[in-house]
């Protein structure tokens, strides 16, 4: 079986799902190739095959400098339909979900968004998904082996490979792929530093309980303590309180962190799908029957504008 992944970058940083993606294309056993883009991708490269990306395929040019669905899609699919592969793995992030869709599309293949294992069955690969907010659990199989099937990870599910076998191969492609009628001259970071919300290991998340846009610095400090990510239920995203690239739920992010924080999030079925598949769910709500606290691992029934400073000044002494 050959398995290819696609390595996504920004800024010229690997995704840390990269790495995840290599760890599930080594659970299904067979060849790797990993395919990354950037205006200069030979260290990128070089990390990628020390951590196992098997035969990694680097196309450095300036036109690759920021993910470009048009580009990235003519450059991939030349590179997928040179080496033939049985499945291509790519992250069920933002540009991930874009990316694949353009892609299995592009070359009329089976695909499957938002995947939380992949297996194989003889010549089948089968992925699981959830659907209807996990309420469902649906078994896909790729119906024509003759083409790639396209499968999306839901990140943080598969741990970061850490080595393996691999080589640098530079590709060249032609130039013709490498443009565009799009043009993207500006790439801004919506705010600059934070961490990632799909890939934070830890989300401390805000809602209609705070009160008020002036309290969500209380909720971004023990977020920032414990080096994690601002989240927010949507109610007080349509309050305008927070941006919506913070939403976490059904209409928003899907997240997995090992650790998610609910501070006055009364916990909507529409929330819930988004985290409840994160490892360690603390929350905190002053109604001891708020729903959050039965999928919560921890739960603490209380005043958010009491408990918040008291963790974030325990977790400040504890950590610094
Ligand atoms: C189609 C559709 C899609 C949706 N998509 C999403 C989505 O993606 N994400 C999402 O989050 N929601 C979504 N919703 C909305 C969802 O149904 C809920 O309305 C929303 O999640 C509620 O947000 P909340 O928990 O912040 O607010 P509330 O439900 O108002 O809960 C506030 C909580 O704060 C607690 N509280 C109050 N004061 C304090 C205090 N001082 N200390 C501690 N706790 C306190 C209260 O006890 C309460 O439990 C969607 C709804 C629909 C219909």
């Amino acid at each position: 079986m050959k398995i290819f992944t696609v390595a996504l970058q920004k800024d010229g940083k690997l995704l840390a799902g990269s790495y995840e993606l290599i760890e599930a294309a080594k659970s299904l056993g067979g060849e790797i190739y990993t395919a990354i883009l950037a205006e200069d991708a030979s260290s990128l490269a070089s990390e990628l095959a020390s951590r196992g990306g098997g035969n990694v395929l680097v196309v450095s040019h300036p036109q690759l400098k920021h993910y470009n669905d048009d580009v990235y899609v003519k450059v991939l699919s030349s590179l997928i339909a040179k080496y033939s592969p049985n499945v291509v793995l790519g992250p069920a992030s933002f540009y991930g979900k874009a990316l694949f869709g353009r892609l299995a599309a592009a070359m009329d293949a089976p695909m499957a968004s938002d995947v939380t294992a992949i297996s194989q069955n003889g010549d089948s690969l089968t992925a699981t998904r959830p659907s209807y907010g996990g309420s469902v659990i649906a078994q896909v199989a790729n119906a024509d082996s003759s083409k790639p099937f396209f499968v999306t990870i839901r990140m943080k599910i598969y741990p970061e490979s850490k080595d393996g076998a691999g080589e640098v191969v530079q590709e060249s492609v032609d130039e013709a792929l490498l443009t565009s009628n799009m043009t993207i001259k500006e790439v801004k970071a919506e705010s600059a530093g934070s961490v990632n919300l799909t890939e934070a290991d830890v989300i401390v998340s805000a809602g209609r309980g705070i009160k008020g846009t002036e309290n969500i610095p209380m909720v971004k400090d023990l977020a920032n303590v414990l080096k994690g990510a601002f989240g927010a239920s949507r109610a007080i995203v349509d309050a305008g309180w927070t941006e919506y690239s913070n939403q976490v739920g059904q209409t928003g992010k899907t997240v997995n962190p090992k650790l998610y924080i609910a501070i006055g999030i009364s916990g909507a079925i529409q929330h819930l799908v988004g985290m409840q598949t994160s490892k360690t769910i603390v929350a905190v709500n002053k109604d001891k029957d708020a729903p959050i606290f039965n999928i919560a691992t921890y739960g603490i029934v209380g005043d958010a504008f009491e408990i918040v400073p008291a963790l974030t000044e325990k977790f400040k002494a504890e950590l610094s």
